[in-house]
């Protein structure tokens, strides 16, 4: 089990904020991208301000091997989002290794896992971080809803945490997929708010992350 010496109240989990999933011309972009950068950005500016520490997941797979066609190893698109790195931050790549230091979000801000799925806990280092944190709050951000964040969310709440699902600041591919991931999520417990209820209305007008012009009007 993973045992800080302190626990945090509040965890933001950052999933998959990678540029096949957020930008216009991304492998597989999500829609109503330029709404969900601009609140990822806001999000992840808030938790540095609260100090608030971030797990973050990144999907990553070989070309050669079962890959579906999107965050590619050697690739751009696998890249997180430049706004979504903290200073101070430590990456995994993917491993079956579940080694993991009992003090790492007492030494880093933010800890990046690599995983080759898009279920959290079927990556071992992750699932072994995931599931020994305890905090009061997990925080939900990231793509996409009918996706990585459903079985993150779900991995969660099976585990016993208080899961908040950041409706506004999640992307989607699949509008009737991502509607029934809320309810299932929902079913069992999942809390949901948005970054405006959390942070109030947005002033911000361009996000530098994509060049379309959707972004930069
Ligand atoms: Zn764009």
């Amino acid at each position: 089990m993973i045992a800080p010496r302190y626990q945090p109240k509040q965890v933001l989990i950052d999933i998959d904020t990678q540029r096949d999933m957020l930008v216009a011309n991304g492998a597989a972009s999500v829609y109503n991208h330029r709404n969900i950068l601009a609140n990822i950005h806001r999000v992840m500016a808030a938790a540095r301000h609260h100090h608030i520490p971030t797990i973050s997941t990144a999907q990553v797979y070989d070309p050669d091997y079962h890959s579906p066609g999107y965050c590619l190893a050697g690739t751009r698109g696998l890249k997180k989002l430049k706004y979504t790195v903290r200073g101070n931050c430590l990456c995994y790549p993917t491993s079956d290794s579940t080694d993991l230091p009992l003090d790492l979000l007492d030494r880093y801000n933010q800890v990046v896992f690599c995983k080759r799925c898009e279920d959290p806990f079927e990556e071992p280092r992750l699932d072994r971080m995931l599931t020994g944190l305890k905090a009061d709050e997990f925080y939900l951000i990231g793509a996409t809803a009918e996706g990585s964040v459903k079985a993150t969310a779900m991995g969660l709440l099976k585990r016993g945490k208080e899961v908040t699902v950041l409706t506004d600041v999640v992307g989607t591919r699949n509008r009737p997929a991502a509607i029934r991931a809320f309810r299932e999520m929902k079913a069992k417990g999942a809390i949901f708010s948005s970054a405006t209820e959390l942070l109030g209305p947005s002033a911000l007008k361009i996000i530098h992350a994509c060049p379309c012009k959707r972004c930069s009007k």
